[in-house]
């Protein structure tokens, strides 16, 4: 469990100090800006679409690892998905957030699994999720 631990460590880690997906992007189809007042984190999330599909997505802001290392894993699990699955995404990884009890099937995302024992963190791990559903909400 712990060596389990520390691997997610260093992917959260890895992920804060290498971000996938960090550019702002010119002429996106959509985009958001979030802001976690708790902790001072910012995100501006930017979506190129084709029909339905993602077919880029990007972020930048500054904030906490968590907030990140989050952002981070989330651009790098819905490029090429659909808005319907992002948004499925989203419903699971909020669930899997609030929910200690609720098993894992988000491969990469699970890492973020030790922020369920800080409740004032989840905000942070959930700022870039909500920004991508304003994102698709208010195009
Ligand atoms: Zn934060």
């Amino acid at each position: 469990m712990s060596d389990l631990r520390e691997l997610y460590q260093e992917v959260i880690i890895d992920h804060n100090k290498n971000p996938r997906h960090f550019f702002e992007m010119k002429n996106p189809d959509r985009q958001a800006e979030g802001f976690n007042p708790l902790c001072g984190d910012r995100v501006q999330l930017f979506l190129k679409m084709n029909q339905d599909m993602i077919e880029s997505v990007s972020f930048q802001g500054c904030g906490c690892a968590i907030s990140t290392a989050s952002a981070s894993l989330m651009t790098d699990a819905i490029q090429g998905k659909s808005l319907k699955d992002a948004m499925q995404l989203f419903e699971q990884f909020h669930k899997f957030m609030l929910d200690e009890a609720t098993e894992c099937h988000l491969e990469k995302l699970s890492v973020l699994s030790g922020v369920r024992e800080f409740p004032t963190r989840i905000k942070c791990a959930m700022l870039a999720w909500h920004t991508l559903m304003a994102a698709i909400r208010n195009p």
